[in-house]
């Protein structure tokens, strides 16, 4: 799908919970669980993307995915549309040791286990909630079940885990995950300088511990991460503050309640969840989701305003 700026958006995230475990110092919520769109709601959404409008990429996120109790089904259920060549899911890895069997079982094929830091009191602290050990367990129980991708999603935090990026970076190493350093996205004014991490001190002490760091070509159309090869490890920066990459974003973001929003950051929200619901035929029902699909898509801000609407409810959202 083409949007005004002719950016091609063929990336959707899907958030199927705003539930979640944790309490993270920096990802929040203040607003009560909604209803969420159901398995076979998720479904119907997945055949209009990929079927017509050239979706190719469905990424399950949150809240915490693992929560809940059909995530198997809507993993079967987004893997029924086979325009969809990339079945991937965020998670806090929790949760993941029992799961990750059935969930490779029905075709998830990437995962992205957030993990911020390899202390685990520090773990707790940054959390509130459950232990460093269980997600190692999830990381380990991934690569088990033949899961091929497997990510450590580290937001760096200033003053809280910068010091640990070369640990990670050999962690990454020793259980073939590939790293990505997320810059932190300030979503209120508070911690907006203590929290900054500037992400080319963390090259240089990654450089300083490792030696010269390697790129890696990327395409252009390819995902926001710049590569490196560092000690073997495949690491990735995600500079959505300090280098944008919203002239190249090719993704909607659908909420847990069945909205698109159009951008992570800026807002502008279609509702789904009402013709979802509606009376009218599956046909009926495809031929006006795409059209709201591309009203979604052409509401894309040329580049995001960070706060225009203040905090961002980034469970419900998905991050
Ligand atoms: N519960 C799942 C998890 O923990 O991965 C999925 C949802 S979580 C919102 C998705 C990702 O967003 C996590 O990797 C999390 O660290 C990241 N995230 C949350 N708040 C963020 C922020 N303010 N800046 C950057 N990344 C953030």
């Amino acid at each position: 799908m083409i949007d005004r700026f002719h950016r091609n958006v063929t990336y959707l995230r899907v958030s199927v919970t705003d539930r979640c475990q944790m309490s993270c110092s920096y990802c929040t919520l203040q607003e009560e669980p909604r209803e969420v769109l159901s398995a076979r709601e998720i479904g119907e959404l997945i055949r209009v993307a990929g079927g017509r409008l050239g979706f190719r990429k469905i990424r399950l996120t949150g809240g915490e995915p693992l929560l809940r109790p059909d995530l198997v089904q809507v993993v079967e259920e987004v893997v029924a549309t086979r325009e969809i060549v990339e079945v991937a899911m965020t998670t806090n890895g929790l949760l993941l040791a029992e799961k990750a069997e059935a969930l490779a079982r029905a075709g998830l094929r990437t995962v992205n286990v957030s993990l911020d830091t390899l202390d685990p009191a520090r773990f707790r602290e940054l959390t509130k909630a459950g232990s460093l050990e269980a997600v190692v367990e999830g990381l380990r129980a991934a690569k088990r079940a033949g899961i091929p991708r497997r990510k450590l999603n580290v937001v760096l935090l200033g003053g809280v885990n910068e010091e640990e990026v070369a640990d990670i970076v050999r962690f990454g190493g020793e259980e073939e995950v590939e790293v990505r350093f997320i810059e932190h996205m300030p979503m209120d004014d508070s911690r907006l300088t203590s929290w900054r991490v500037d992400p080319d001190m963390v090259r240089a002490k990654l450089r300083d511990e490792f030696g010269e760091l390697q790129p890696i070509a990327t395409e252009k159309s390819g995902g926001p991460a710049e590569l490196w090869l560092i000690d073997g490890v495949r690491v990735g920066f995600i500079r959505a503050i300090s280098g944008p990459f919203c002239d190249r974003c090719n993704r909607l973001r659908v909420t847990s309640e069945g909205k698109i929003r159009s951008c992570l950051l800026s807002g502008g929200e279609v509702d789904l969840a009402g013709v979802l619901r509606g009376g009218a035929s599956e046909e009926e029902r495809a031929v006006e989701l795409a059209a709201l699909f591309q009203i979604a898509a052409d509401a894309k801000p040329p580049v995001y305003e960070l706060m225009r609407d203040g905090a961002v409810p980034m469970r419900q959202v998905g991050g």
